[in-house]
């Protein structure tokens, strides 16, 4: 199964991929890590990214599309993805209609509010890549491997406002773009489990 997630910064795709991979034979591939992890390397690719990713502005398609193509061809990627922050733009769905067929787009839609809410708050693990909000979780390191817990770079206030922006204006038409495959997942208050329940449903529906 090909799956794309679409959603505002913090709206917990990263959450949501983690549930579908649990029960679903798939791996998520999310392009924030992908940079992140070159930005760790050194690599050419690390080091224009990071110049973009610190104003909270896309990185340029030629180098996403690209680095996302060829992570796409990988082995474990037979059979299935989700696609966690890719495509971000009408021109990267464009691309990648030629790279690959998509069975679902699920777009998790939380209120501009809660997001705002939960911003300055999110902190990942080191090591598993478990995510936590300091609003509900206030220790520094992971509950499920005891890894320590950081803070993104680019989770900073003025950062945040920006790809707030540049996901209302240059993501958020891709909902209309993938109409025919969309399905649209509301955040539960109650928490990551509910809003994956919806999901499972409709994912089990197209097995
Ligand atoms: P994310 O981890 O998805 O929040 O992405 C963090 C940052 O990585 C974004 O603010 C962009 O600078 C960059 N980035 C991630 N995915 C893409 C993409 N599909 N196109 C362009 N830039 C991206």
């Amino acid at each position: 199964m090909k799956i794309i997630l679409l959603g505002a910064p913090f709206s917990g795709k990263g959450t949501l991929a983690r549930n579908i991979m649990k029960d679903f034979d798939v791996v998520q591939i999310s392009t924030g890590d992908l940079f992140r992890e070159n930005i760790k390397n050194g690599t050419e690719v690390g080091n224009l990214a990071k110049s973009y990713m610190d104003k909270g502005e896309l990185v340029p398609d030629e180098v996403t599309i690209k680095m996302l193509a060829e992570r796409i061809k990988k082995d474990d990627c037979k059979k299935g993805f989700i696609l966690d922050g890719f495509p971000r733009s009408i021109a990267q769905a464009e691309a990648l209609k030629t790279i690959t067929d998509i069975d679902a787009v699920i777009e998790l839609d939380v209120p501009l509010d809660e997001i705002k809410r939960r911003c300055v708050g999110r902190r990942i693990c080191s090591k598993c890549g478990e995510i936590y909000n300091t609003s509900t979780y206030d220790k520094s390191t992971c509950q499920k491997c005891g890894a320590p817990l950081f803070q993104r770079d680019d989770d900073n206030l003025e950062t945040i406002t920006l790809r707030l922006e540049v996901y209302e204006k240059t993501t958020a038409p891709l909902i209309n773009f993938y109409a025919d495959k969309l399905f649209v997942a509301k955040g539960s208050e109650k928490g990551p489990e509910e809003t994956y329940k919806p999901v499972k449903t409709f994912l089990e529906g197209l097995k």
